[in-house]
């Protein structure tokens, strides 16, 4: 079994692994095909990246020798789709690939803390509240103790996503399908996508609904109520603006969290007694900058996907390109208009997967 590796990172018992070495003057696909040269049973033939190094990947698997290849792709289904960009043919494809296996990292409840979740517990935490939303069941939740460092994880523990390329799938993928009829079709052959696998994960208590959720992003489009689908934290140093805010929001049925300050925003957020649904974040604080709250926000995994639209006076457009970068999901420009905060509100909370009913 031969490797070819840009840089080799695990030595792997039994296996010869070559690092590709550029000052050679050969391309990486060249030095592949140098290697088919020593006949090996197995060959690794690194990442993926040019049409070049497919071809003779491809060339080899026809032949009859086990070929494994990787790419940098979102999920298994685009691991094929990758292939076909770079200008193999879907019959040719179809012929010599046996399977796609496309891996993440989940992040591992730690086994000292870890506590059963109580579905009736009023408020509904966060991870009944998902559970409920997929209609499975809640295991275990994650608490934090000293020795996963209050995280409520510790280790991570890898999610994997096959997809066999059995009879079926095969002659239906020669004809060139969408990726999403090809999973319709893998998945009914018995393919089991990144969120099926994850949630049997979080159901024996490994992981949680709320990491796989991270993880995979698998809450689909659900219908809610203001008031169900959680408070609004509106973070705004003027006492003007958050009355302002706080009619809009109580007029569309939400219940309204107040913040004056970056710090006791900061605080309310990392606290988690609110599942917040979303924040409305004035940029210019007295405490601190709008954006490094919003880097914060955005740095932690409790919040790193909570939504957030950011308020400004600035009309400078450089000024709104450096919010958004910073992660605002929307952008409001002050002095603010109440239909059109209503209408963000409901844009912004759609992305995130709530239609207000
Ligand atoms: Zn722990």
């Amino acid at each position: 079994m031969i490797s070819l590796e840009t840089r080799i990172e695990l030595r792997v018992p039994g296996v010869v692994q070559i690092r590709y070495d550029s000052s050679t003057g050969k391309s990486f696909s060249e030095t592949l095909q140098g290697l088919l040269d020593r006949s090996p049973d197995v060959i690794h033939a690194g990442e993926i990246r040019d049409l070049g190094t497919a071809r003779i990947a491809i060339r080899t698997a026809v032949t009859g020798r086990k070929t494994l290849g990787t790419a940098h792709t979102s999920d298994a289904v685009s691991g094929l789709r990758r292939l076909r960009d770079m200008g193999i043919e879907a019959g040719r494809l179809a012929e010599s690939c046996h399977a796609v296996i496309s891996l993440r990292l989940v992040r591992k409840l730690c086994q000292d803390c870890r506590k059963k979740v109580d579905p009736a517990a009023d408020p509904p935490s966060r991870e009944v509240k998902l559970a409920q939303r997929l209609g499975v069941k809640p295991a275990f939740g994650a608490v934090g103790c000293k020795s996963c460092a209050g995280t409520g994880y510790k280790g991570q523990i890898p999610l994997a996503e096959v997809l066999e390329l059995t009879h079926p799938v095969k002659s239906f993928f020669a004809s060139d399908p969408s990726d999403a009829d090809l999973l319709k079709v893998a998945r009914k052959d018995g393919m089991r996508t990144f969120a099926e696998v994850g949630l049997d994960l979080a159901s024996q208590g490994l992981t949680t609904i709320e990491e796989i959720e991270r993880v995979v992003g698998i809450v689909p489009l659900h219908s809610e109520t203001a008031s169900s689908a959680g408070p609004v934290l509106v973070v705004d140093d003027e006492e003007q603006d958050r009355t302002l805010l706080r009619g809009v929001l109580d007029g569309m049925g939400f219940q309204v969290v107040e913040a004056e300050t970056g710090a006791s925003a900061k605080r309310l957020l990392d606290e988690r007694v609110h599942d917040f649904s979303l924040v409305l974040l004035d940029s210019d604080l007295s405490d601190m900058n709008g954006r490094d709250l919003l880097r914060e926000v955005r740095k932690s995994l409790v919040t790193q996907s909570l939504p957030v639209i950011v308020l400004s006076v600035s009309s400078d457009p450089r000024e709104e390109i450096e919010l958004l970068e910073a992660g605002a999901d929307d952008y409001i420009q002050q002095p603010v208009v109440a239909e059109r905060v209503e209408a963000r509100v409901r844009a912004v909370l759609r992305r995130s997967g709530v239609e207000l009913s």
